[in-house]
């Protein structure tokens, strides 16, 4: 790597009033690894002595260490002319590991001083001063470079017409690059791509789409970006699409490919076509790239698969914070607090410094075992001996783990100590507490600083009224009621997917829609009898309808994650596990009934709703009834 121009004036070997060289250092062993255009004049002086030829100087380094020192500038320029090369391709390399290394401000520089002293510029030297602006990025001195290509007559140079539009993108001034596009005399595939990346990562996607559907042929990268492109701007629905169309195309996808679109099977929680894409990703070779690998731990824990999720990590030849992380947070979402720690142990061990992700995942651990103390620890030491600063979610998971334990006043003052403002989510875990630990009080408290923050979501509301109606203060569950009517709010609607055999069933709240929505009535009136059997009593506490008990049953009854449940039964092999996404928290009712369905169907049933992951098995709950 090249030493910057602030290095140079400084040369790391000799201090400023030392003119003597050092006597260890001999001008031969030099020869080679000079660093400073004194050490430079100490070996030309040598080679004249030794009568040697001068060719023997390696030109390039000359051209690297005088080339950014303006007295040197000059002497560089005499030995290269003592050489018969074109004089521009020796400024050229330089200029080259300079817009790529760490300093691309020097490459500009540079270019400046070769065009003081009249050096003509060949394409290589644009293309080079032109990769440094968009990295800096400067559009201003991109402009004059680019002014040099048009006056050069170098306009029909295909290679360095893409990157100045890379550079006009890369500025920002992404107008600028589509006029020069559409001007352009000749495209290739790789111009199409530069613009469209440029508008995904925009989150244009409309034009971006405009662009692709537009493309004369479609590299992988013009797929890629796209696919990325969806997924980053939330709509991971698209991007598998698209990538349906991409193998229908023939086209192979690369490891960035793999990367989007795993990362969109994980928002959608698709985990057959995950599988298969890991599979492919197999066959091509790509466990080794990290990347990859953490995304499929995201993919996996997010599609409720831990144990893969351990295979996949395990197997994992090099691993980062991120997959430590994700792994981490994985065993805490599904509830196993003691393995997540145990990891971290492990991690701190081999000498990996946690990230902020890292204590989400802690402190989610501790939340779920209990372990308030250690929790405090974590959150402490976060600050302390790593100088993470928390951030909401921190808070959030401090907030949880108190309430979870009982310690409404602590977390109550916690929230307000924080250094920054408390959002819904913060507030939410101690409403969460207030219904478990039955503070009413508390519960009316937090229940008016949510209103203020999110005054439309149902979610607050159903939760005190549960509060009130599990008191027996039947009068105060009918205002809360009321005071939602009032306010607005609406409730959302409720759905719940699953996928079998690729294909992504829909239910919504009360659907009757379903082709199969009379079987499934059927099966569950018998799946209620044998709940009944084994003590299910209706919670109608938690439908906030103005209606008879019976109807409140029935609308309990057609909530979507039951019928997702009953479709899985009679459409899935025995023993096989379920897994249902869910828009909402599951109600206090739906959690009871699956609790009974797992031990009853002898089933694993996953459930991943707003803000966890359940996982029933035997009657038993992995959130251990508190979410
Ligand atoms: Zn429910
Ligand atoms: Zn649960």
């Amino acid at each position: 790597m090249l030493p910057s121009l602030s290095s140079l004036q400084h040369p790391p070997f000799q201090k400023p009033h030392q003119n003597q060289p050092n006597p260890q250092i001999q001008p031969s062993d030099l020869l080679h690894s000079f660093t400073t255009p004194f050490q430079l004049k100490q070996i030309h002086a040598h080679i004249i002595k030794t009568n040697n030829s001068i060719s023997t100087l390696p030109l390039q380094r000359v051209a690297h260490v005088c080339g950014l020192s303006r007295s040197s500038f000059d002497y560089a320029r005499q030995i290269i002319h003592c050489v018969k090369i074109p004089e521009i391709i020796l400024w050229n390399s330089c200029l080259k590991s300079l817009a790529e290394g760490d300093s691309p401000e020097d490459t500009v520089h540079l270019f400046y001083r070769l065009r003081q002293v009249d050096l003509l510029p060949d394409t290589f030297t644009c293309s080079f001063v032109l990769k440094a602006c968009s990295r800096i990025p400067s559009l201003s001195d991109g402009r004059i470079v680019h002014g040099f290509v048009e006056k050069l007559g170098f306009r029909t140079d295909l290679f360095l017409q893409n990157t100045i539009i890379h550079m006009y993108a890369c500025c920002g001034v992404l107008d600028d690059a589509r006029l020069l596009f559409e001007k352009m005399p000749q495209r290739d595939v790789v111009s199409w791509n530069i613009l469209i990346t440029q508008f995904t990562k925009q989150g244009e996607m409309g034009t971006a789409k405009e662009l692709f559907d537009e493309m004369p042929e479609r590299s992988v990268t013009s797929w890629t970006a796209m696919i990325a492109g969806y997924v980053q701007c939330g709509n991971p629905a698209e991007s598998i699409r698209l990538f349906g169309e991409m193998e229908e195309a023939g086209a192979r996808p690369n490891e960035v490919t793999v990367v989007a679109v795993l990362a969109a099977c994980a928002d959608l929680g698709a985990l057959d076509l995950g599988k298969r894409v890991h599979e492919y990703s197999d066959q091509c070779g790509f466990q080794r790239n990290v990347r990859i690998c953490n995304t499929l731990i995201d993919m996996y824990i997010k599609c409720g698969c831990l144990e893969i999720t351990q295979k996949v990590f395990n197997k994992m030849e090099e691993r980062t914070v991120v997959s430590w992380s994700a792994m981490i947070g994985g065993l805490a979402m599904h509830g196993k607090g003691k393995e997540a720690l145990e990891l971290f142990s492990k991690m701190s061990r081999i000498g990996i410094r946690p990230n902020s992700v890292t204590f989400i995942g802690l402190l989610h651990a501790c939340s779920h075992m209990g372990l308030v103390e250690d929790g405090r620890q974590y959150f402490a030491t976060m600050t302390k001996d790593y100088g993470i600063i928390p951030q909401i979610e921190h808070y959030g998971c401090m907030v949880d783990l108190l309430s979870r334990a009982g310690l409404l006043q602590e977390a109550h003052e916690f929230i307000k100590n924080m250094a920054i403002k408390p959002n819904g989510v913060v507030w939410g875990a101690l409403l969460g507490g207030c219904r478990v630990h039955k503070d009413i009080e508390m519960g009316e408290e937090v229940i008016e600083h949510l209103q203020e923050l999110d005054p439309l979501n149902d979610g607050y509301y159903v939760v005190l009224s549960n509060i009130y109606a599990e008191a027996g203060r039947w009068e105060d569950a009918a205002k809360v009621r009321r005071l939602m009517r009032v306010r607005g709010v609406k409730k959302t609607p409720g759905w719940s997917s699953i996928t079998i055999d690729g294909v992504v069933h829909e239910f919504v709240a009360g659907d009757s829609t379903h082709p199969q929505a009379e079987e499934i009535y059927e099966k569950w009136e018998e799946l209620l009898e044998q709940l009944k059997l084994r003590g299910y009593v209706p919670d109608t506490s938690v439908v906030l309808l103005d209606m008879d008990e019976n109807e409140k049953e029935h609308v309990l009854y057609r909530h979507s994650e039951k019928l997702a449940v009953v479709f899985a039964l009679m459409n899935t092999p025995p023993k096989t596990p379920i897994r249902i996404m869910k828009n909402l928290r599951v109600c206090s009712d739906c959690h009871a009934a699956l609790k009974l369905i797992s031990n009853i169907a002898d089933r694993q049933i996953v459930v991943r709703d707003r803000n966890r992951f359940h996982c029933f098995k035997d009657g038993l709950c992995s959130c251990r009834d508190y979410w």
